[in-house]
């Protein structure tokens, strides 16, 4: 009866898939402040391994309501966030919101479709999706592989946030903040008023080099009006939750360093290969990926710094 067994092992096969969709293991989180939950992302490159699960990621629960403030880096990815967030609460997911639009922070967007869910994000914000959003789609699905791809799209927000706005979740209120142009060019954070906490996306990194897809000028410039923001802790996009505004300290330096050295090469009429190659070299043992991302952010720098 091998015709038996096949069917068998298909039925199996078939039941353990839909049972994995529908019962995904919760995210593990832990709660930073009253009802504030934050899964700490790996420091790592996206990766099969990983579920490209290498963003600080997380949720905040009001009396009506819950906000989830990004996404993860893959539709699996948002489904344990998901089932972490259905192991706490009951109550509706209202807000979803994008802290921008990089691929670790907006593909498991799709977990978290659902009739009465708003999507939130920069003004820029759905540009950005359309223009780079099948390029990172492509890009990761030869690195992390079809399987975990399979489902991530691109939702771009419909609620937009230019300037400032407060989002309600019952007895709790958000304050939302669009900036200009600094990591990217679509960057928002999140203020909980109530705890003071602060999720700034990837305006904030500690540990994890810090990437440049921005302007360098600008980022150093929103540096200094971030620091007057009245949060007592700060959850980055990429790094351990800190005390603030202390956590810019680092990412400052960095900044600071690679716009001097960059500042110098172009007076000298180097090219921009030595920036890539010698450009904030000193940092070098101070963060992680540093190989990954340093080149590219002195490229990035030179091209802006070249035209002052
Ligand atoms: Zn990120």
């Amino acid at each position: 009866m091998t015709h038996g067994v096949s069917v068998l092992a298909l039925l199996l096969a078939l039941g353990t898939s839909t049972l994995s969709q529908a019962q995904e293991q919760e995210l593990p989180v832990s709660e930073v402040a009253p009802k504030i939950f934050v899964h700490a992302g790996e420091t790592a490159l996206m990766a099969r391994e990983n579920d490209g699960a290498i963003a600080n990621i997380g949720f905040i629960v009001g009396d009506n309501a819950v906000a989830v403030i990004d996404t993860g880096g893959s539709v699996r990815e948002g489904r344990r966030l998901l089932a972490a967030i259905r192991a706490r609460t009951d109550k509706p997911i209202r807000y979803v919101i994008n802290t921008h639009g990089h691929p670790d922070h907006v593909f498991g967007n799709a977990a978290f479709v659902s009739d009465g869910t708003v999507f939130v994000g920069h003004r820029n914000l759905p540009r950005a999706l359309a223009a780079r959003g099948q390029f990172y789609i492509d890009a990761f699905r030869r690195i992390m592989g079809e399987q975990l791809l399979d489902g991530v799209r691109m939702i771009a927000p419909t609620l937009l946030v230019d300037g400032t706005i407060q989002l309600d979740l019952g007895s709790r209120t958000l304050t939302l903040k669009a900036w200009p142009t600094a990591h990217s060019d679509n960057d928002l954070t999140v203020l909980d008023e109530q705890t003071r906490t602060l999720f700034a996306g990837d305006l904030v990194f500690l540990t994890h080099t810090p990437v440049l897809d921005g302007s360098i000028r600008g980022w150093l410039r929103v540096i200094d009006e971030l620091s007057t923001l009245p949060a007592q802790r700060v959850i980055p996009g990429h790094g351990p939750v800190s005390e603030w505004p202390g956590a810019l300290t680092d990412q400052r330096r960095y900044l600071e360093t690679l716009a001097s050295d960059v500042r110098k090469l172009v007076a000298h009429g180097e090219p921009i290969t030595v920036a890539a190659g010698t450009a904030a070299a000193t940092e070098r043992s101070r963060w992680k990926l540093f190989a990954d991302y340093n080149a590219r952010n002195a490229t990035t720098a030179f091209s802006e710094i070249e035209w002052e």
